[in-house]
């Protein structure tokens, strides 16, 4: 059997680099609550991902339930959503008691599409979650537009989204807050760890109560708030790994543009384009097996996973399709998320992959479509 090739492998830094950095915590014994070195990598981040305002989270799923919860929207009011993501979307709006509302997405690029969101909008409509899937960007200014027009808060899932920038911005600068996932899985990673950005201290002081009991002051406790903050060997992990970042997104370039080159004559298979103007993190390498491509995306899952190669249904199936939300909220006609769900594979990637890697991979897909 030929060696196995998952579908990710985790960013690390180098061994002694990490174990360098942690040792002052056996000197302090400062090892969580909002300690230095947590401070250190809002500092950092802010400045990487050209936002105005971070606060750092325990994870992606739990910044964007506290970025939703931030905004005190009456419970059981409509989110507009998408069904093209990560489960974690979808339940992140549900854990906060309020109703999904599910708009379809677009063919090009599997983004929310902007045109379906009007119709969907009822007196209980209070924000649009739209989510950069695969780091792909949405349509923000028509998305700002209409929530503007309606006066809905527009938080963005950019879990995918790390370092992407748009019209010399960070990505996160867009909305009314946007949320990171620094999951090991990502493209950058503090083991598990995420990110909310906005704009202003106000924000700030609301998301740090949120995260630590909602405690105020000694004998204050203002809020009702979780525990969600970041440890200091977790935000030390993304000191170190935000050195090599930038080293990350080139490795992954060249094997995403490998790729391309093996795959792009193939036909039927085919990719989601993007209106990202050339910032990109290639945290993901999605095709889409196309009906004219002489197998089925599953087939060609199945295959690759015979010759001990695992690529991921991502997304499949769609989140209003799962067992805990079917039929239990309003959705526009979803045909377009279903039909990219039925075809969207995606590939191996991750940092210092070797390029033959991709070329075994070719293989495999050129057989299953009888193309060898
Ligand atoms: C990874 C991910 C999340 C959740 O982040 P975690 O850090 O794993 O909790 C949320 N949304 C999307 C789109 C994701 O890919």
């Amino acid at each position: 059997m030929d060696k196995q090739i998952l579908v990710t492998r985790s960013s690390m830094p180098p061994y002694e680099e990490y174990i360098e950095a942690i040792k002052p915590l056996w000197d302090t014994h400062w090892i969580t609550n909002m300690g230095k070195y947590h401070q250190q990598l809002e500092d950092e981040l802010k400045v990487y991902l050209k936002v105005p305002e971070i606060s750092l989270i325990v994870n992606g799923h739990m910044a964007l339930e506290l970025a939703i919860q931030s905004f005190d929207l009456p419970e059981g009011s409509e989110v507009i959503t998408t069904p093209f993501t990560f489960i974690s979307t979808t339940h992140a709006i549900v854990r906060n008691r309020l109703s999904p509302v599910f708009c379809d997405v677009k063919l090009s690029d599997g983004t929310i599409d902007e045109n379906g969101i009007e119709s969907l909008i009822t007196p209980r409509t209070a924000a649009i979650v739209p989510v950069h899937v695969y780091g792909n960007i949405c349509n923000i200014e028509e998305i700002q537009r209409i929530a503007d027009k309606y006066g809905l808060k527009v938080i963005y899932d950019a879990a995918h989204a790390f370092g992407v920038e748009y019209k010399g911005k960070g990505i996160g600068a867009y909305g009314d807050a946007s949320i990171f996932s620094f999951h090991a899985t990502k493209v950058f990673n503090t083991i598990e760890g995420g990110a909310i950005t906005f704009t202003g201290r106000k924000m700030y002081e609301k998301l740090y109560n949120l995260k630590n009991f909602g405690i105020r002051g000694e004998e204050l406790v203002a809020e009702v708030g979780a525990n969600a903050k970041m440890n200091e060997f977790c935000a030390i992990m993304g000191l170190c790994n935000l050195k090599h970042t930038q080293e990350a997104v080139a490795s992954r370039k060249k094997i995403h543009d490998l790729y391309m080159d093996l795959l792009k004559d193939i036909k039927g298979i085919e990719f989601f384009s993007d209106r990202n103007e050339g910032s990109r993190n290639y945290a993901y390498f999605p095709i889409l097996v196309t009906e004219e491509f002489g197998a089925s995306r599953d087939e060609v899952y199945d295959r690759l996973k015979e010759n001990n190669i695992f690529s991921r249904k991502y997304f499949y199936p769609i989140t209003s399709d799962q067992a805990c939300f079917k039929n239990k909220y309003r959705s526009l006609d979803l045909k377009t998320a279903r039909k990219l769900s039925g075809l969207v594979l995606t590939l191996p990637i991750y940092e210092g992959m070797s390029g033959e890697e991709p070329e075994r991979i070719t293989r495999v897909i050129k057989e299953t479509g009888d193309l060898l």
